[in-house]
């Protein structure tokens, strides 16, 4: 270093020089400047001591060897000023006059102080000497020196060499300060270093946590738990932008009230709150006084609100608050705006990986969605190359089709049997072209062989790579067309049944109905009166044999039990097999009607099973048929009815009408021969005539009571009156009253009568009974012998009344016993045909029966059988 020594430094004398001593070139003086300097070179060396400690030290040498007392003042970094950094003065009673003078501030642009920093000249006035402190050429202070006033004609109060001496330890001062500045600034610049070193390792430290972050909440943890530390912030928090709603909200906060987490919650931009206020102008916001952040739990006096911006757009506000007031510096400012930044980052990055794996997520479920619908499709959906290569098959196609994923992937589809397979792939090249497939049909075949029809529905697909592919979709419609034609077949059935009301007729049709479309061969059974089962309709093969399959022992079970009977013929592996070996399906279903069994109708066929579906068409059929023939049933006994009671109604008027002529003609030529002979009128003739008025009388009161007896029964008001009888009895009673008329028409009369034939019965309509028999037996008879029988059980009684007459024809035995019914013509046989009717009514009332075997022109023997009750 170079140090100005000048020839020109000036000694001023003051006014008042005191004991001054003074340093001469003697021997002794320099040793002890020597000495001096040694000293001074020990001090200023001594790196124990701080500067101001060195520069006391040095003071402490200057006085009082070199002067009264001593000042060392440095500039400060303005230059503006000297600050007065040590002193020493020797004699208490001067240190106060001094030190008022030291410890003075003073401007170093002025006065004697300005003068020696600019000319580095050190300066004398009066006792006071000031030298400059410098180093490397620059003025650092000076040091000043005080010495008492010497007395006048004494020499200069410095001599030179004390001078010299000063000025020697001045620059010694200045450059042991410049050497202890340069030391602090270095110092300074390596904890300054040391400072940014450690910030920046936890930066990365912060850093590489953000790194990590997935998410905004993470990211907001790490900044708020990490950044805190790394700022040395006591509390901050971090606001999310909702563009929508233009506030911010608070998505984590540290250090802070629960009170003001609450109140800071949703902040609007518009707001003066530091973060609302650092958004909107999209720069940070240094508050560094008191007026930092409410709400922390520490007072907040100074704060850090920061903009956490991305590609020029605002994310959200990151704060930090610190307990004391904080003046941010350079390199905290970007330190913070560091932390802010990475934090922007991290919390872009975080969004856009939550977007990411939400739209991943969308497009996870929409998978998941649309697997789920094919699975669970209950339509067949495939997709197919344009070859007709199966790409896709879903549960529903295999149940449908029954081949699995595994057989059918990678392959032609195979359900499409070889005649139907151009046209099909036809359409599928045209649904691959754009051509859409609308529910049209398919024949296709199952894995087990089986025939299926589909309805078919197409649409075409363009996949991410390769060439466009067909989505067809199948339904099964074999059942449906199955119903469809099944409705179609009853309808049809339904109008042929109701096409004529003849039994036969409708028999035949019902038969042929079925033909060929559900069976080959089909029968109708009836059952008739006596329980016989017989064939009465065929239609198909098997016409020309009297009973189609499955044969009259299937036919009576089922019309037995009135549950239908089937037998499927098939195997389940070959579904032809019921052609084998004569094998082959048939349904016997009851016709039904009203709770009756009227008789069966079978379908036999040999080249299909039949199933569940044809079972209930053909029960349905059977239904309507059984309808049909209850219907022509009853139209046939309407019109018998009809027919009878027209009969009735003539036979009436003529059996009525005949006894009265009779009567009338007979009164008329009583009374005639009574006006003729008076009082002679024969007696006897008298007698003969009133007998046959009597006759006339009471056949007309039987015709009237049979009349009566009819109206009474039909309305089911038919009162027994039980009483204990002897029947033999009554038959006596009754053939005695027949005698007459059984000799008249000269026909014979026997009775076989067991003994004591007794019972609880209706006395007077046995009678009537018994009358009826007899009367027809009489009437039928021929003249021939009449026999009535009575025979006794140990419950019952059976009469028998037999004659050799007319007998009955064998198709009006059946009906015999109906009301009008009829086996003869009324011109022949007169009679209402209510006789036997009404005798049934009563006989059966009784708890008995009545029944009649005849032969056509041999005689009848009507059997009463009653129980003795
Ligand atoms: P009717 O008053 O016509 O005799 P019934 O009910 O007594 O009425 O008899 C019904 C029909 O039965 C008769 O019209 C007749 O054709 C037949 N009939 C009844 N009894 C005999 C019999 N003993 N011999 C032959 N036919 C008979």
């Amino acid at each position: 270093m170079e140090r100005q020594r000048g020839d020109g430094m000036t000694m001023v004398a003051t006014s008042r020089l005191g004991e001054a001593r003074h340093f001469g070139a003697h021997a002794p003086e320099i040793e002890e400047r020597l000495a001096l300097l040694a000293e001074a070179s020990r001090v200023l060396a001594d790196a124990s001591l701080e500067p101001p400690a060195v520069m006391e030290r040095l003071c402490g040498l200057v006085v009082p060897l070199l002067g009264t007392a001593c000042a060392l003042r440095l500039l400060s970094e303005d230059g503006l000023w000297l600050r007065t950094v040590a002193s020493a003065s020797s004699a208490p009673e001067s240190r106060a006059r001094f030190q008022a003078l030291i410890s003075q501030r003073m401007r170093a642009d002025e006065g004697l102080a300005a003068e020696v920093l600019d000319t580095g000249e050190a300066q004398g006035v009066e006792a006071v000497l000031v030298l400059p402190l410098r180093a490397r050429g620059h003025a650092m202070g000076t040091l000043t020196v005080w010495r008492d006033a010497p007395e006048p004609g004494d020499s200069e109060p410095f001599d030179p060499g004390e001078h010299l001496l000063l000025q020697e330890l001045a620059d010694r001062a200045a450059m042991a300060l410049d050497v202890a500045r340069a030391y602090a600034a270095e110092r300074q610049a390596r904890q300054a270093a040391e400072v940014a070193a450690g910030r920046l390792a936890r930066l990365q430290h912060v850093t590489a946590e953000l790194s990590e972050a997935l998410t905004a909440t993470r990211v907001a943890e790490v900044v708020l738990e990490q950044g805190l530390a790394v700022a040395d912030a006591t509390g901050g928090g971090l606001w999310l932008v909702d563009p929508d709603t233009a506030r911010v909200t608070l998505l984590r906060c540290a250090g802070c009230t629960p009170d003001a987490e609450e109140r800071l919650r949703r902040v609007p931009l518009t707001e003066e709150a530091p973060a609302a206020r650092c958004l909107r102008e999209l720069r940070p916001v240094w508050l560094e006084r008191g007026d930092a952040l409410e709400g922390m739990r520490k007072p907040a006096l100074s704060s850090a609100c920061l903009p956490l911006v991305v590609d020029g757009r605002a994310l959200g506000a990151l704060v930090f608050a610190f307990s004391m007031p904080h003046g941010f510096d350079e390199d905290e400012r970007a330190f913070l705006q560091l932390v802010a930044h990475h934090a922007a980052q991290a919390l872009s990055r975080a969004r856009l990986l939550e977007g990411e794996q939400r739209a991943r997520a969308a497009l996870r479920e929409a998978h998941q969605t649309l697997e789920a619908i094919i699975q669970a499709s209950p339509a067949a959906i495939m997709l197919l190359d344009p070859d007709g290569t199966v790409r896709l098959w879903n549960p529903a196609a295999e149940r449908m089709l029954g081949w699995t994923a595994e057989e059918v992937m990678g392959k032609v589809l195979p359900a499409v049997p070889p005649e139907h397979w151009d046209a099909f792939r036809h359409s599928l090249e045209r649904a691959t072209r754009g051509t859409v497939l609308d529910g049209a049909p398919l024949a296709g075949r199952r894995r087990d062989g089986s025939a299926v029809q589909m309805a078919v529905w197409t649409g075409r697909v363009h996949p991410a790579n390769g060439p466009p592919q067909c989505l067809s979709m199948m339904v099964d419609i074999t059942e449906r067309q199955r119903g469809e034609a099944a409705q179609r077949f009853l309808a049809e059935a339904g109008g042929v049944l109701a096409g004529s009301l003849e039994e036969e007729e409708t028999l035949e049709r019902v038969a042929h109905l079925a033909v060929p479309a559900y069976a080959e061969t089909c029968g109708v059974f009836l059952e008739d009166e006596s329980g016989a089962v017989r064939c009465v309709a065929t239609a198909g093969a098997s016409e020309a044999s009297e009973v189609p399959p499955p044969g009259l022992l299937v036919v009576t079970r089922v019309i037995q039990s009135g549950r239908p009977e089937t037998r499927s013929g098939l195997s389940d592996a070959d579904p032809t097999s019921a052609c084998a070996g004569g094998t082959f399906a048939y349904l016997c279903v009851p016709l039904q009607v009203r709770g009756h069994t009227l008789g069966a109708l079978t379908f036999v066929t040999s080249k299909r099973a039949y199933d569940a579906q044809d079972l209930s068409l053909a029960q349905e059929l059977a239904r309507r048929a059984a309808l049909a023939l209850d219907n022509a049933s009853l139209y046939r006994d309407a019109r018998q009815a009809i027919r009878l009671r027209e009969e009735f109604l003539s036979i009436a008027s003529h059996e009525l009408k005949t006894p009265i002529s009779a009567l009338v003609l007979q009164v008329q030529s009583l009374m005639a021969g009574l006006a003729r002979s008076g009082a002679q009128f024969d007696p006897e003739r008298l007698r003969r005539g009133l007998e046959r008025v009597d006759r006339q009388v009471k056949r007309q009161t039987l015709l009237v009571n049979d009349l009566l007896d009819v109206s009474r029964l039909s309305a089911g008001k038919l009162e027994l009156v039980l009483v204990p009888l002897e029947l033999g009895a009554l038959v006596r009673e009754v053939a005695e009253r027949f005698e007459p008329e059984f000799a008249r028409s000269g026909t014979p009369l026997e009775l076989s009568l067991a003994p004591e034939v007794r019972g609880q019965w209706d006395r007077l309509r046995l009678d009537q009974v018994l009358t009826n028999l007899m009367s027809n037996a009489l009437k039928y008879g021929r003249g021939n012998p009449v026999r009535v029988e009575l025979e006794v059980t140990e419950g019952r009684a059976r009469l028998r009344v037999k004659d050799g007459g007319i007998g009955i024809a064998r198709e009006h035995l059946p009906r015999l016993f109906h009301r009008f019914e009829r086996a003869v013509s009324e011109r022949n046989y007169g009679g209402f045909g209510l006789g036997l009717w009404i005798a049934r009514q009563i006989v059966e009332a009784m708890g008995g029966f009545i029944e009649v075997d005849s032969v056509l022109g041999e005689g009848s023997t009507f059997r009463v059988d009653l129980p003795r009750g």
